[in-house]
């Protein structure tokens, strides 16, 4: 197997690596100092097709999703965890090249991937097992089974790269389903990877297909992710990324009247009270928003704080995010690296224009820092945190995807809660204050998936992840995650010649 044929990405299908068919390829430039250092192949409708039809007959064969299978696939998910922790240093040093995150950063994210794969193959034979459920019929017996979703296709974004796809690879696989894998054109290339690793590891033919390509832009774009949603051939969509996109996937499997499961974006706050730690508090905002150079769906990019310690607060994390240092992320002191691709820097310094028309006050940051010459022409911002920031402005309302944390405050309880809740987004929000009832009151009040109380960003293989509201619908991780990829059928076995004696009398 070739996967880097003359330093080109290949596409995975059929456990084989790939061309495509139509010989077009994305450059691919790393935000590290904007220079082209790979391609990516830019999948044809062909090539979408071919991996749709592969992952077709995995299923119609129906030997990989049967429950006679069921250990072989953990068996599958075991080996190809055991892999990537082999490989892990390669896969960073990749993630990290490709869409900047520090070399910890990406350490951490293979970490977690490599025990989201050992989760569900611990978890999902106990789940998969059929269950009777009782019926008040003697000569009756009942039993729900857990069959896999049939084809599905994942369409992920470029700020875990790894770990979005493996939220959904590692689930679908153990439930027995043939997935054909979307990662995004800014950052595919360890998705790429985990081909080889899978077909080492044993994955069916067909039961793990990745393709890489542009979403539905057109020409320019690709249109790679369109055919892949439109495709008739799949009977369910995981989709994580922008709510505009998420909204037209949802258009398309209505459809086909196809089950879409959307994990979109956020305006997470993070609600810190007068008797909260000032330092644990000043950690837990700057991890709030400063991680991953703030592109991440879950951010507290707003920072709700009470009136009475604001000013501590402010010049706490003020202070800290000044000393943050921002550079090349394969350098072992930086601790911010640059965006991950030029229209998603661009996008953010317009964000910081935005907030200074609107009159918000830069208190720190709020432009380009300096960077070591062979850098330069990366993509880096500097940590950025906002004050007098207005209720209605744009800044306080819309995701900006970056480091860029905007402070407001409060005087009570219930203000907190309605101003954190005033957001028609609802992934996640923290709370933060010594009195452990008033954390829990306000953890219960907020609208969103997920709650932090006295931490923030915490995730374990086991909780679910997973938004309210605009921030989409269907679950991560966890038993629920599971759930996104069975179908349930419901099986009523009567003995035989057993008979209702309607119309026809049993002799
Ligand atoms: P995006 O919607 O632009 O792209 C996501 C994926 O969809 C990419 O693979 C892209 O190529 C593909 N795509 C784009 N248009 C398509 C189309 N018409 N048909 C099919 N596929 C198409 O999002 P993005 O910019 O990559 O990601 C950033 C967004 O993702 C942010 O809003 C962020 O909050 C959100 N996000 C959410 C979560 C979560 O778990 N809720 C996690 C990470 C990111």
């Amino acid at each position: 197997m070739n996967l880097e044929k003359s330093g080109e990405y290949q596409l995975f299908i059929d456990n084989e690596y790939r061309s495509s068919e139509s010989d077009r390829t994305i450059s691919v430039l790393s935000p590290i100092d904007g220079k082209p250092f790979t391609s990516i192949p830019n999948a044809s409708k062909t090539d979408v097709d071919d991996a749709v039809k592969s992952a077709k007959r995995c299923q119609v064969e129906g030997v990989w999703g049967s429950l006679d299978n069921l250990q072989n696939r953990m068996g599958v998910l075991r080996s190809l965890s055991q892999k990537l922790r082999r490989e892990k240093e390669v896969f960073a040093e990749i993630e990290t090249r490709d869409c900047g995150k520090t070399l910890d950063e990406s350490r951490a994210d293979m970490d977690f991937c490599i025990d989201v794969l050992d989760y569900y193959a611990e978890i999902t034979p106990r789940l998969l097992e059929p269950k009777e459920v009782k019926v008040p019929d003697a000569d009756v017996k009942s039993y729900i089974m857990k069959k896999p979703a049939g084809v599905v296709a994942c369409i992920t974004p470029w700020n875990y790269p790894l770990m979005q796809a493996v939220a959904k690879v590692a689930p679908a696989i153990a439930a027995g389903c043939s997935v054909i894998l979307k990662p995004s054109p800014w950052a595919s290339l360890t998705c790429l990877k985990l081909g080889q690793l899978a077909a080492d590891a044993g994955v069916a033919k067909g039961a793990l297909n990745i393709i890489a390509g542009g979403g539905g832009g057109g020409a320019e774009d690709g249109d790679c992710g369109a055919h892949l949603s439109n495709h008739h051939l799949i009977d369910r969509l995981s989709f994580t990324g922008s709510g505009r996109t998420g909204q037209a996937l949802l258009h398309v499997g209505a459809d086909h009247l196809r089950p879409t499961s959307l994990e979109l974006g956020g305006k997470g706050a993070l609600v810190v009270f007068e008797d909260a730690d000032i330092a644990a508090a000043a950690d837990w905002a700057l991890v709030g928003i400063f991680a991953c150079t703030g592109q991440v769906c879950s951010a507290t990019s707003r920072l709700v704080v009470h009136e009475s310690i604001a000013e501590s607060v402010i010049s706490r994390v003020v202070e800290e995010a000044r000393k943050i240092k921002v550079g090349d992320p394969r350098c072992k002191d930086t601790q911010m690296g640059p965006l991950a691709f030029r229209g998603q820097y661009e996008k953010v310094l317009e964000a910081i224009q935005t907030a200074k028309d609107e009159g918000c006050h830069v208190a720190v940051g709020g432009s380009v820092p300096e960077v070591d010459p062979d850098i330069r022409d990366g993509y880096y911002v500097q940590p950025t945190i906002l004050t007098n920031v207005p209720e209605e402005s744009r800044t306080w309302k819309e995701e900006i995807f970056g480091p860029v944390l905007a402070i407001r405050t409060f005087k009570t309880e219930a203000e907190a809660v309605a101003m954190t809740n005033d957001t028609p987004y609802g992934l996640g929000h923290g709370v933060l204050s010594a009195d452990t009832a008033r954390a829990a009151r306000v953890a219960d009040a907020l609208d969103a998936g997920i709650v932090w109380q006295n931490c923030n960003q915490a995730l374990y293989p086991s909780t679910p992840f997973g938004g309210w509201k605009k921030s989409g619908f269907g679950w991560e991780y966890g038993e629920a995650g599971l759930e996104e990829y069975v179908r349930h059928k419901t099986v009523i076995a009567a003995d035989p010649g057993y008979s209702w004696n309607i119309y026809v009398q049993s002799s």
